[in-house]
């Protein structure tokens, strides 16, 4: 028996997540082998269980895979990455009705907090996975565990043992987790990537169970301190909390209260264009790419007519590029702009990522975006040196009057060349 349980992490998964945003606007791919293709229809991006069954691989090129077409065992749909982003907040806003914290970690993944629910938990993520299928359309799966690395295990388990757990696993004692992580490779583990494994694996780490035994301070060591938590996770011991994880995390957000109301389309048009250009030198920094943009406005909740409204953008093709990310956040706000409103606050977010490290760019990019590597690579390095903003676009302005009210802000003293102390000598 397990002494008194702190902490209750839950994954909620969403299964095969694009493959299903179709089917819930094209009934007649239920139960067919389905895969969705990147821009231009270049690529698999995505695919079910059906079509891993039928020996599609994940990135494989359409021309491999189009007699399968042809002779209809498998369908095919082009992407669609607004739509997808819309069905995940849906399901996000099913989840919220039910757990009070949570983390949305990426397109097809939320952890939940169920910490201190006195309920029955396998019965409570049931009832939530139904009501997602109900409400939204969508077959998620659950896995509930003493941390976020055992719940993303427990996960696996029950995608692994579909029909004997009916997509959800709730193990909350040493027991039957342990038995868990002796059956489970360790690369199954959160945070234990193919290069890591490969690594345990010559440690004779080769079951979960192992790394969970290991040496702390050793892996510590040999690897980094994220390897340790990781170990410590699996032996039920809690490292990260919501928000935090070993790997970077697959959305940025950039959002801002601003410190006054702004009214006029130019100022937010400013606002919101900065925020991108944030995302995007952080999404660079984590060697990613992405595929869809939201933008969202809004005045205070205590405003006589409260105004709150969000878009989502679908970018053509999966982009780090500043400009192109500028652009459709231009592009969103605009839809969502409404005059004579005093917004408080606005601000972006960058989801759906591919890692940018074996990408092969779209054969019909715009030419003029060929060498966009280049140039933000050396905007990054200009802004390193010399300040954050040194080198940015004409519409991010240097400084602007929506900004944080910071009035009684001391100078940069150590940052920036301008702001040094300056010391009289008489
Ligand atoms: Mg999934």
């Amino acid at each position: 028996m397990t002494s008194k349980i702190d902490k209750v992490f839950g994954l909620v998964d969403c299964h095969a997540c694009y493959v299903s945003c179709e089917r819930i606007f094209n009934p007649t791919l239920i139960g067919k082998a389905t895969v969705v293709l990147s821009n231009n229809d270049g690529a698999v991006v995505a695919r079910d269980d059906l079509s891993k069954k039928l020996g599609v691989k994940m990135g494989q090129p359409f021309f491999e895979i189009k007699h399968l077409v042809e002779s209809k065992q498998l369908r095919v749909c082009s992407s669609n990455y607004a739509l997808y982003q819309d069905i995940s907040n849906r399901v996000t806003k099913v989840i919220s009705q039910y757990v009070p914290a949570y983390e949305v970690y990426s397109i097809d993944e939320s952890f939940i907090d169920l910490s201190g629910i006195n309920e029955n938990l396998e019965k409570l993520c049931l009832e939530i996975k139904s009501q997602i299928y109900r409400q939204v359309g969508m077959p998620v799966g659950v896995g509930v565990g003493k941390t976020k690395t055992l719940a993303k295990l427990n996960n696996w388990a029950s995608k692994k043992w579909k029909a004997k757990t009916g997509s959800v696993v709730v193990i909350l004692d040493d027991e039957r987790q342990n038995k868990l992580l002796s059956f489970a490779d360790v690369g199954e583990v959160w945070g234990c990537g193919s290069r890591t494994q490969k690594r345990l694996e010559l440690m004779n780490v080769t079951k979960a169970i192992h790394l969970a035994q290991y040496d702390k301070k050793a892996l510590r060591q040999m690897f980094n301190v994220n390897i340790e938590r990781t170990a410590r996770e699996l032996t039920g011991q809690v490292c990260f909390g919501l928000e935090e994880s070993p790997e970077p995390k697959q959305n940025i957000a950039s959002t801002r209260m601003f410190g006054k109301r702004v009214y006029e389309l130019l100022e937010l048009r400013q606002a919101v264009a900065s925020y991108a250009a944030k995302a995007a030198v952080k999404l660079r920094k984590e060697g990613m790419l992405t595929s869809c943009l939201q933008v969202f406005i809004q005045t205070s909740r205590f405003d006589d007519n409260p105004y709150s409204k969000a878009t989502i953008v679908g970018l053509e093709s999966p982009t780090d590029d500043t400009r192109e990310l500028i652009a459709a956040s231009q592009a969103g706000l605009t839809r969502i702009y409404r005059a004579n409103t005093p917004y408080a606050k606005a601000g972006i977010m960058l989801s759906q990522f591919t890692p940018k490290a074996g990408y092969v760019p779209d054969l019909f990019a715009k030419p003029e975006r060929r060498n966009n590597d280049r140039l933000m690579a050396l905007m990054d390095s200009v802004n390193k040196v010399q300040g954050a903003g040194t080198l940015r676009f004409a519409i991010e302005p240097e400084t602007s009057s929506w900004g944080m009210k910071r009035e009684f802000l001391s100078p940069a003293y150590t940052t920036k060349w301008n702001e040094l102390l300056k010391v009289k000598i008489s």
